[in-house]
């Protein structure tokens, strides 16, 4: 069901180990983006959707458990550190969890490599990404997020989120870590458009 060729995620053509192509990181900040799935694969969309309800939770161990070949694969240095993308605290309430300290955490222990939930925050509500359109994502998410503490410079900065739909998150942290003089970011989610 799972594992996707490594391909570039601005230009979808082959990519070794999901590198984005020079030309393309003009749009897409990101060095490396490593992506399980796709959205297109049959019951890939039914999946995640169910596993990022709190009793499903435990769905994140099993995909991540039965793909370690491939994240140990396309993760090129263990001088890395993990930052799930972070969730309002509301919304963490409201769902009792967020589905990316998850996969983070599950992530960590195949490729052993630290996880920091603290680096990242999210201070301020924003509306559900997926009701609008892309450069009202962008909108929405300008000022969102904040660094809370220096991470150290000689890790490769992997962030970790369950999907990626239009980008728009991962840039606006990109963004955000890149004007703090942080370089070399790259992403690994479960599945894509
Ligand atoms: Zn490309």
């Amino acid at each position: 069901m799972f594992i996707y060729k490594p391909y570039c995620y601005v230009c979808k053509k082959s990519s070794p180990n999901f590198k984005t192509h020079e030309n393309c990181q003009h749009f897409f900040p990101i060095d490396q983006t490593i992506v399980l799935s796709r959205y297109s694969q049959p019951g890939v969309k039914r999946l995640l959707k169910h596993a990022k309800f709190y009793w499903k939770h435990n769905a994140y161990e099993d995909i991540i458990l039965q793909n370690q070949k491939f994240f140990q694969k396309h993760i090129l240095t263990k001088k890395a550190i993990l930052l799930p993308v972070p969730m309002h605290f509301l919304r963490k309430w409201k769902r009792w969890y967020n589905q990316s300290e998850k996969i983070a955490k599950h992530l960590s222990e195949i490729l052993d490599i630290t996880v920091d939930n603290k680096a990242l925050s999210r201070p301020k509500y924003s509306k559900q990404q997926s009701h609008l359109s892309r450069e009202n994502r962008i909108k929405n998410l300008n000022g969102v997020f904040s660094l809370k503490k220096s991470i150290n410079r000689d890790l490769s900065i992997y962030l970790v989120d369950d999907v990626i739909s239009t980008g728009s998150t991962l840039i606006e942290i990109t963004t955000l870590l890149q004007k703090n003089g942080y370089k070399k970011i790259n992403a690994i989610v479960l599945a894509s458009d």
